[in-house]
């Protein structure tokens, strides 16, 4: 999926876990290319491997985690063979931050919101601490939350305040790039609603590109410009927002866009039946098959390539010619 002005390019990204039942195939052979400006939502049911995916391309596993890639370029350099003092200075938050699932919880309860900054900002650059907590409050003010939170501890903040909070900083060191995991799925809907608007409005303030991650794919609607739809570790569709929604191939993203309620047709929610594979053990040929209404013997033996149809679209599946649109 090559991108002409592509400011994030992964290349044969796998992370394996192992586990004491052996390894686990969290994500398995990924490639994509973020595009300037753009915003790539990245959608699928919750164990499919989004979360991993960022993390492995900011290589931030945790110790029974192991990855591999042919190349991960951030804004033209390869991070891959860089060592990681290097990308903790160069590339961690300065060129692409991340801000991380149940991110209300991860500030410290004992440290005050504006030390919080000042904590992170020494973590990647040398910066004083006043310049810090100058641009913090500037920040929390564009996020629509009073700087004068500096002064306050995270227990005082709701919930969708907090999330301001971590969105603002990520931003404390203009990266180019930002990863969002799930920013609104602890949130009512109200301030889920608020929380996507405020980011729209900083992905364009601040001319971000960005990936949203979210199980949910009425909010990637609602945000990306992309979609890149994950099951089981892997990739099995990438397409505009317009032809996810309108004119999806593969059987799973079929599956997840009906199980989306609609309120003007009186239909019945439907849902995908079964459950995601274990992926210590997952199913041989296609990981979908033991779900896919439409599965054939082939599939059960011949695991299908990412390949490209019309309308840079592309899909995971021995039968989407079916499904493509001419
Ligand atoms: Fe379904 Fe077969 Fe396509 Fe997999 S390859 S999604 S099992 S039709």
């Amino acid at each position: 999926m090559p991108s002409a002005t592509s400011i994030l390019s992964v290349r044969d990204l796998h992370v394996t876990f192992s586990t004491p039942r052996g390894p686990l195939y969290a994500v398995q052979g990924i490639s994509f290319d973020l595009g300037e400006g753009e915003t790539m939502g990245l959608v699928g049911e919750s164990g499919s491997g989004k979360s991993t995916l960022a993390l492995g391309i900011l290589r931030l596993l945790p110790l029974n985690g192991k990855w591999t890639a042919k190349s991960i370029s951030v804004m033209g350099q390869d991070v891959v063979s860089m060592s990681e003092r290097d990308l903790n200075s160069a590339v961690r938050w300065t060129k692409l931050a991340y801000v991380p699932q149940a991110s209300q919880n991860a500030l410290d309860p004992l440290y005050r919101v504006g030390d919080q900054f000042v904590e992170t900002v020494a973590a990647h650059a040398k910066v004083e601490r006043e310049d810090v907590l100058k641009k913090a409050g500037t920040l929390l003010e564009q996020v629509g939350v009073d700087p004068a939170k500096l002064q306050s501890y995270p227990w005082e903040l709701s919930g969708g305040q907090k999330q301001r909070v971590m969105i603002a900083m990520a931003l404390i060191l203009e990266p180019k790039i930002v990863i969002l995991d799930e920013p609104t799925t602890a949130l009512d809907t109200i301030i889920q609603a608020q929380i996507l608007e405020l980011f729209k409005q900083m992905r364009s303030f601040q001319k971000l590109s960005s990936i949203f991650i979210s199980h949910d794919i009425s909010v990637i609607s609602n945000i990306a410009d992309r979609v890149g739809v994950m099951y089981a570790g892997s990739l099995v569709e990438m397409a505009s927002v317009s032809d996810i929604f309108k004119n999806p191939i593969h059987p799973y993203t079929q599956g997840l866009r009906e199980s989306v309620p609609d309120v003007r047709k009186n239909k019945p929610i439907s849902f995908i039946p079964g459950t995601p594979p274990d992926m210590v053990n997952p199913p041989p040929g296609c990981r979908f098959h033991p779900r896919c209404p439409y599965v054939q013997e082939v599939c059960k033996k011949s695991d299908p390539p990412l390949l490209p149809y019309p309308g840079d679209h592309y899909a995971a599946c021995h039968f989407a010619e079916r499904w493509v649109k001419q």
